[in-house]
């Protein structure tokens, strides 16, 4: 199963926010340099993160986002679930029409119990468990190296 590029951009965003030092704040322009996405796109998943209340923002000069303590307890599992608004997995129902085979479809159950299966897996799966230093140290060696004198 693949996961929509929103999504992806959430958990990278978190996972970098969940590495950097204790209380370390981040614009949205620092975290789209960090995970390499396009600044609206990084925008609208702080949106999200912070509608969650996984991430808090902190205003005025020198202000940004952090972590909060519900985005370090955060699952993979639990924030797919929350980002995946979808109810089947194919459009078996849509706006161009229903598909004619749609009155009790086996397929339709079937993937439906699969990516609950998917999601079960990732629900042990913490997100700020995930970084490691060898991964995150040269992302923040160039988040460093960018920031305004
Ligand atoms: S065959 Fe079943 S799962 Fe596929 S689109 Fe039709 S109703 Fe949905």
């Amino acid at each position: 199963m693949r996961i929509n590029a929103f999504s992806d951009v959430c958990l990278r965003a978190l996972m970098l926010l969940s590495a950097a030092p204790e209380g370390g704040l981040f614009t949205t322009q620092a975290i789209a340099g960090g995970v390499g996405t396009p600044y609206n796109h990084v925008s609208k998943a702080v949106l999200k993160l912070r509608s969650l209340g996984l991430v808090e923002a902190v205003r005025g000069r020198g202000g940004g986002v952090r972590i909060s303590a519900a985005g370090r307890a955060a699952t993979v599992g639990g924030l797919l679930r929350e980002l995946d608004a979808r109810e089947d997995m194919v459009d078996c129902e849509s706006p161009q029409g229903d598909c004619p085979m749609v009155n009790g479809c086996g397929l339709r159950g079937a993937l439906r119990r699969a990516r609950e299966a998917f999601y079960r897996e990732l629900d042990s799966v913490v997100v700020s468990s995930l970084p490691h230093q060898s991964q995150m140290a040269p992302v923040f060696v160039t988040l460093l190296a960018r920031r305004p004198a």
